[in-house]
């Protein structure tokens, strides 16, 4: 079915809103100036922004943002970086893209351009979304477009890794923002043809079972922690988890041990939970730990010789918008104008944080193509780039409404 057959006002809105003769200069200016967009997306991937260590970027983009000629440029205690387009109304559509990269500061930044094709690491993700943000924005600017909510811009800290999603949860932590922000798109790497509306969960541990060591004969039937840990690894191994909700476990990394003939003091594992429920994740937390528990006593005679901790390392929180979300309607009455095939997924994203908390929000591309994501062979292609763009600022202004 036809997203105008489902929802026929927004269609008309969308339609509408793509006629106006500003928001078509926008797109032939999207066009014209492909060369310009290329080159700051060069620009942006050769300034290092491994997770906690994005600074240069967030000041790279501040004095972009001031370019531009946004209001309200400023940066957070995090290192997240906001500019505002006024508008009318105190809650705002914001746009954001994540500026950190998954390398760390070591990593040679070859960043080059080949025809359409730019390369090196970081290019599309995210510099295709930190390039797409900045060209929407510019075109807000320029082309003077009427619209009725406000826009804020974000560049954000902390989405990948060990950056745990640090970023958003911040922005929605604070009082400025967490209750200001109506909706929000998340820009996270190349492409037009998906739409994420289900945040995938996951919770990350590393247990740490610790015991006396000691001496493999003069100290043999001292509780041995890599024998508890693999017992805990087995039994946990089996739990069963459901199909629907879609969930899974991994064991990741084990550690521990010091020589042969020692009992070890310690031994270690880490733990992947994913899920689209997070009452699923809990569940197989409780797991860990109660089999760990289990492991110990089964193992040794002494089992409070042996102590076992759990400590988060990682905990992005499950989400999904509702089946009537307005920015949902919204982003595919945009595809259906454009004549776009998109495709509606879960991951892990920003957009994790306002879906956990009940908002609307998406992630979706920054238009063009990419590949090779977290790898040095990182590409993205230029080409078609517009249509993303225009993809983006249909559905900033569809949300934000032209106060009719
Ligand atoms: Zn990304």
């Amino acid at each position: 079915m036809a997203a105008s057959d489902l929802y026929p006002t927004v269609q008309k809105d969308v339609a509408r809103i793509a006629a106006l003769a500003e928001v078509r200069s926008a797109g032939e200016w999207f066009r014209s100036q492909e060369s310009r967009f290329a080159e700051r997306q060069l620009e942006v991937a050769r300034i290092a922004a491994p997770p906690f260590g994005e600074a240069n970027r967030g000041a790279w983009l501040s004095d972009r943002f001031r370019e531009i000629g946004l209001t309200q440029v400023e940066t957070d205690k995090v290192g997240n970086v906001f500019a505002v387009h006024p508008g009318y109304g105190n809650r705002y559509v914001a746009l954001s893209a994540h500026i950190d990269t998954v390398f760390p500061a070591t990593t040679p930044l070859n960043v080059r351009q080949q025809g359409s094709r730019l390369y090196g690491p970081g290019v599309s993700d995210n510099g295709a979304g930190i390039a797409a943000m900045l060209a929407v924005a510019e075109a807000l600017q320029t082309a003077r477009i009427p619209h009725a909510l406000p826009f804020v811009f974000i560049g954000n800290v902390g989405e990948e890794g060990e950056g745990d999603l640090r970023g958003m949860r911040h922005v929605f932590a604070t009082p400025r923002w967490k209750n200001a922000i109506a909706y929000s798109i998340v820009v996270d790497g190349a492409g037009a043809d998906t739409v994420v509306a289900e945040a995938l969960g996951s919770r990350r541990f590393e247990v740490i079972v610790r015991g006396s060591g000691g001496h493999s004969w003069s100290d043999f039937g001292a509780p041995n922690p890599i024998i508890v840990l693999a017992r805990a690894i087995d039994v946990f191994s089996l739990t069963p988890v459901p199909g629907s909700p879609k969930t899974t476990f991994n064991v990741g990394v084990i550690r521990g041990g010091t020589s042969v003939n020692s009992i070890p003091e310690s031994a270690s594992m880490r733990v992947d939970l994913r899920s689209t429920s997070m009452a699923e994740i809990d569940r197989l937390e409780r797991a860990v730990a109660t089999e760990n528990q289990a492991a110990a006593s089964q193992t040794t005679r002494k089992p409070q010789a042996v102590q076992s901790e759990v400590v988060e390392i990682g905990n992005r929180p499950a989400g999904e918008l509702a089946q009537d979300a307005r920015i949902l309607k919204v982003i595919r009455a945009v595809d259906a104008h454009l004549g776009n095939t998109a495709q509606v997924q879960r991951a892990s994203t920003d957009a994790n944080i306002p879906l956990s908390l009940g908002r609307e929000a998406i992630a979706i591309g920054g238009g063009g193509s990419g590949g090779g994501a977290h790898t040095l062979q990182e590409w993205f292609d230029c080409t078609g780039r517009d249509l993303g763009l225009k993809r983006i600022l249909l559905t900033m202004l569809a949300l934000a409404g032209t106060g009719e």
